[in-house]
């Protein structure tokens, strides 16, 4: 099936292109270095079963989820591999945590010595990854603090250290002081601890910007993201590792229209037909489906290799797009049911995730996880 038995609109997955992504990540490895592959957020937008099962077929050695559903929904799509939940969930949660063998990411000893408790009682022990604050201050264990932590932890039979890690703020500027001294924060607590005889087990800390500039931190495995998607963490990447896009977005033309010379278009009017012969063609989806209402009247679609506007407010779940023949432009007439692009390639032509994030103020990765949100995820 090419696209939704419902729907107008929707997104496909190039499963060819994530293939080819997570296999030169995996590239980048030596024979004993992991592949970690986030598939946080629905694998960006992707889909993350569907998506994790391609990894897992290319030889992916983990999988890392932001929230303890995001794992148990790998689990119940069938992924086996390891999956590390990327930060500590509220104790609430410890016991779907060891139902479905999960591994929070743990900060607190509150939280640690409770999971501990939990496991043993269920007659098992419970695996986590210790997060490490180096300099970002957001999740972890202070890097000056982590002898004491363990100190505090590690008594307890229930529980096993599985990994350790960290997360850089700046890994687009490897040569900078900053991502240096996350780097030396990050050995320095990680020595500590094996020299004192704490188990440390996977010690990782490179996203994709880390693992594509800076061999020298892949340590045990790297945890890659956004690259897996096909799109560039930071455009100092992108000279030096190509990446294939993954996703794209399309939709059919639902209904076509020549409205006279000065009428509006859209909630607001804040596009008016401006001459004749502009042909207003709606195209069902909208802010809804993760097209920002800032690009209103500022972004194109692609139409038989060729860029036309979007004109007038994006609606919740529909927008419009002008073809207007001029003297130096002439384009066909769209009919009902003629396939746009919105992102992706058509022909010649391209609408990359980035122009759309550049024009909204953004990253690509939230343009990514804006499109996953209701588009139904066509696997190509
Ligand atoms: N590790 C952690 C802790 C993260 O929060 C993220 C994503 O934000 C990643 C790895 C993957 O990062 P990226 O998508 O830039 O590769």
């Amino acid at each position: 099936r090419k696209e939704p038995l419902t729907r107008w609109a929707w997104v496909e997955i190039d499963q060819g292109a994530l293939r080819r992504n997570t296999r030169a990540f995996k590239n980048l490895l030596g024979p004993r270095q992991r592949l970690c592959c986030v598939v946080k957020a629905d694998a960006y937008g992707h889909g993350a079963v569907a998506c994790a099962k391609v990894m897992h077929a290319t030889g992916t050695d983990m999988f890392a989820v932001a929230t303890v559903n995001e794992g148990v929904e790998l689990r119940q799509g069938g992924i086996a591999e390891p999956i590390l939940v990327l930060s500590e969930p509220p104790m609430t949660a410890i016991d779907t945590l060891l139902e479905h063998n999960l591994m929070p990411s743990i900060y607190t000893s509150e939280f640690a010595l409770a999971y501990g408790e939990r496991a043993v009682s269920c007659g098992t022990i419970g695996k986590y990854h210790m997060a490490i604050e180096t300099g970002m201050n957001r999740i972890g264990v202070h890097y000056a603090d982590v002898l004491e932590f363990r100190r505090e932890i590690d008594f307890h039979r229930g529980i096993h250290c599985d990994g350790v890690f960290t997360h850089f703020a700046t890994a687009d500027e490897s040569n900078g002081w900053d991502y240096k001294l996350q780097c030396k924060r990050f050995d320095e607590a990680v020595a500590a601890m094996k020299d004192a005889g704490y188990e440390c087990g996977i010690v990782h800390c490179d996203n994709t910007v880390a693992s594509i500039l800076d061999g020298s931190t892949h340590y045990d495995m790297i945890r890659a993201g956004i690259g897996l998607y096909g799109l560039q963490p930071s455009e100092v990447t992108r000279p030096v590792f190509p990446l294939d896009p993954v996703m794209s977005v399309k939709a059919r033309v639902t209904r076509t229209a020549h409205p006279a010379m000065g009428e509006g278009v859209g909630y607001g009017f804040t596009y008016r037909v401006p001459r004749a012969r502009v042909q207003i063609c709606t195209l069902p989806l909208g802010y809804a489906d993760g097209l920002s209402r800032t690009l209103s009247n500022r972004m194109d679609v692609l139409y038989r290799g060729m860029r036309i506007p979007q004109v007038g407010n994006i609606c919740m779940d529909q927008m419009m797009v002008a073809i207007t023949q001029t003297s130096r432009q002439q384009i066909p007439e769209a009919q009902m049911g003629d396939i746009m692009t919105v992102v992706g390639r058509d022909g010649d032509a391209e609408i990359t995730m980035d122009e759309m994030a550049q024009l909204r103020g953004t990253i690509n990765y939230e343009v990514a996880c804006g499109f996953g949100m209701r588009l139904e995820k066509i696997y190509c």
